[in-house]
């Protein structure tokens, strides 16, 4: 076939505007690759959401759907949560048989990052404890792993490096970013480490009580002498609760409770009757009503200042 010399003008016509549509596709395809390679992350606690937004910053949707007024480490998600777990880039996990449901669900397993593998030769393991509820979750027991692994904040900064390093497999081209961000946050984080050490140093034996069984990580690490009884910040325990504790307090003389929120007035008051004061440190397993992870951790410590004066 050959071309006449008046076609011949209209071929280099369409080949040029052809080649300019091929162009302008190739030119606007990274601007909708960013658009559409920014991360979907689930987490299965407030602390991994907190950590991975801070890494990820504008790079990624950090997802922690559990409802306010559930404990993330007994709460059971519905199926169409799990669906959005499933379809996240990354699930991360705290590790620690936090969130046991994760054990009884199929999760794409290339999405899974235990966070706390690194120092999984570290766990605290829990000795027989009694069974009891709190919130919506029903009943549920702390023996086994002890899994509020963020409260030594060494550990909390050894997570949000898992994390780092999750994203940037998933992302390289963003690396440096990632790494800056952890750098910052890795620097609040030990920050709190070395401000609780200063704070309990040379007084690691006074005596303490905890109102519940979350605080193995954060006793271990900072040398501290507590012991737990299994009380709620909103109830008033009952009269034999209240026996047991008198007789702890027999042979471990705190004169100081720490609790997990804020506990309610008449236990405040019943407590002060047996010269025990009460300070909240809040593990912000959940979102915090108010500010974040890092105002929340600060506030705890100032509280921790109150005790160690
Ligand atoms: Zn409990």
């Amino acid at each position: 076939m050959s071309i006449s010399p008046e076609q011949e003008p209209k071929i280099i016509m369409l080949a040029r505007v052809v080649l300019r549509v091929i162009l302008c596709a190739v030119l606007s395809a990274p601007a909708l690759a960013v658009g559409q390679d920014r991360l979907s992350i689930y987490t299965v606690n407030y602390p991994l959401q907190y950590f991975a937004q801070r890494i990820a910053a504008e790079h990624a949707d950090v997802v922690f759907p559990a409802p306010a007024d559930e404990d993330p480490a007994f709460w059971q998600p519905s199926v169409e949560i799990i669906t959005g777990y499933q379809k996240a880039d990354l699930i991360l996990l705290n590790g620690a048989n936090y969130a046991k449901w994760v054990n009884r669900v199929s999760l794409p397993r290339r999405t899974l990052v235990d966070t706390s593998a690194a120092f999984r030769d570290h766990y605290i393991h829990v000795k027989a404890g009694t069974t009891h509820s709190h919130g919506p979750g029903g009943e549920h027991s702390h023996t086994g792993i002890a899994f509020t692994t963020w409260l030594d904040f060494r550990q909390a900064a050894e997570q949000a490096r898992a994390i780092t390093g999750a994203m940037t497999r998933k992302q390289p081209a963003l690396e440096v970013v990632f790494e800056r961000n952890f750098a910052a946050l890795e620097a609040d984080l030990l920050d709190l480490d070395k401000q609780i050490q200063s704070i309990v140093a040379n007084k690691t034996d006074l005596p303490l009580v905890a109102s519940h069984p979350v605080y193995q990580y954060f006793q271990r690490r900072y040398g501290l002498n507590l012991q737990s009884v299994i009380w709620e910040p909103d109830e008033v325990s009952g009269e034999a609760q209240w026996a047991g504790l008198e007789r702890t307090l027999k042979e471990h003389p705190a004169s100081w409770m720490i609790w997990e929120g804020e506990p309610h007035p008449q236990s405040v008051k019943r407590l002060r009757g047996l010269g025990v004061g009460s300070i909240v440190f809040n593990p912000a397993g959940n979102r915090p009503e108010e500010g974040d992870f890092l105002t929340v951790m600060r506030q705890n410590v100032k509280h921790l200042q109150r005790v160690f004066k």
